[in-house]
C-alpha cells in the first residue's frame, strides 16, 4: 500500500478479478484472485510472476470492493524488482527507450511520416523534460 496499492485487507475472494482476467485465460496459474488472497490471508508475497500482467486493468473494473488489484500487482513488480528479482528483457528495454528518449515506444519513420500528414506536431520531450524523466527512473530505483 505504501507504493499506491490498494488495500488488500477489502478483498472478499469473489473471483470477479479472475473471471475478467484475459491473462488467466490462457494461464490458469496466474489468478490475481489468488495474488490478493495469498497477501491478505497470509501475509505472503504470491508465488505469481506478477511480470505476466497485461495491464489490461480489468480486474480493477470488475472488482465490486474497490481493491483495485491492478495496483497490486503492479506493487508487487516493484517489490520483486527492488529486492533482487528479475524484470524480464523486454521491459528493461523500454526502460532503457524511456531514459533514452522520453518515449516508451521508438518512433518509426512511417509513424513519423503519417504524423507529419496529419499536421500534427513533432514529438519529443525537452532537455529539462529528459531530465526529470531520469531523475523519476533513477528515484523508481531502475539501474
Ligand atoms: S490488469 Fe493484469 S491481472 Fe488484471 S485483468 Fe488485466 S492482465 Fe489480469
Ligand atoms: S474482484 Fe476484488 S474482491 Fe473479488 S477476488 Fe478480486 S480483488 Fe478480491
Amino acid at each position: 500500500m505504501k507504493k499506491g496499492a490498494g488495500n488488500p485487507l477489502r478483498c472478499m475472494q469473489c473471483g470477479s478479478c479472475t473471471s475478467a482476467c484475459p491473462v488467466n485465460t490462457i494461464r490458469e496459474d496466474f489468478n490475481p484472485r489468488r495474488m490478493v488472497g495469498s497477501i491478505a490471508r497470509f501475509n505472503r508475497l504470491p508465488d505469481q510472476d506478477p511480470w505476466l500482467c497485461s495491464t489490461c486493468s480489468l480486474c480493477t473494473d470488475r472488482c465490486p470492493q474497490a481493491v483495485n488489484p491492478f495496483s497490486i500487482i503492479m506493487a508487487l513488480r516493484a517489490v520483486v524488482y527492488e529486492n533482487g528479482g528479475e524484470a524480464p528483457a523486454g521491459i528493461l528495454r523500454m526502460v532503457e527507450q524511456v531514459r533514452e528518449t522520453g518515449l516508451a515506444l521508438p518512433l518509426t519513420p512511417e509513424s513519423l511520416e503519417r504524423r507529419r500528414l496529419l499536421g500534427l506536431p513533432e514529438v519529443g520531450l525537452s532537455s529539462e523534460g529528459l531530465s526529470e524523466v531520469r531523475r523519476i527512473l533513477s528515484e523508481a530505483g531502475f539501474k
